[in-house]
């Protein structure tokens, strides 16, 4: 069995009129990130993770952002396509781990797994494959 890592990072600039969407979850506050979708770090980073580790490309390659498509897209569609990709390679996922740095808001223990587990597991192999954890951790 061979063991492949990837390490996926985003970042994006907040600005008001957007929704702050972190993991699929709408987080109240008044300002979201500026992106050609809807700007979730979590799904991006987590995207770009998967897709690298399974020498796939990026999220970009995938879903640029030149493509009207994408406009406002909700980002766990491409998380589940990543997962896919994953899945016609034979590679399962094992674990993934997402941090997410904020000076504002506070996200306290906002659950996001749900929905995580939802795009990325695996149905056959749910219930037998150490679940993926979901972290976070906020500035003071
Ligand atoms: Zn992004």
């Amino acid at each position: 069995m061979s063991v492949r890592c990837g390490i996926g990072y985003d970042l994006h600039r907040l600005a008001e009129g957007r929704k702050l969407i972190i993991g699929g979850i709408e987080v109240p506050f008044d300002k979201g990130p500026v992106g050609h979708s809807d700007g979730d770090v979590v799904a991006h980073a987590l995207c770009d993770a998967l897709l690298g580790a399974a020498g796939l490309g990026d999220i970009g390659t995938h879903f640029p952002d030149t493509d009207p498509k994408w406009k406002g897209a909700n980002s766990l569609l491409f998380l589940e396509h990543a997962r896919k990709l994953l899945d016609e390679k034979h590679l399962s996922i094992e674990h993934v781990d997402a941090v997410v740095v904020l000076e504002r808001p506070k996200l306290g223990r906002t659950c996001a797994q749900p929905l995580i587990y939802s795009k990325l597991q695996n149905p056959i192999e749910r219930n037998c494959r150490r679940r993926p954890s979901w972290r976070q951790i906020q500035n003071r």
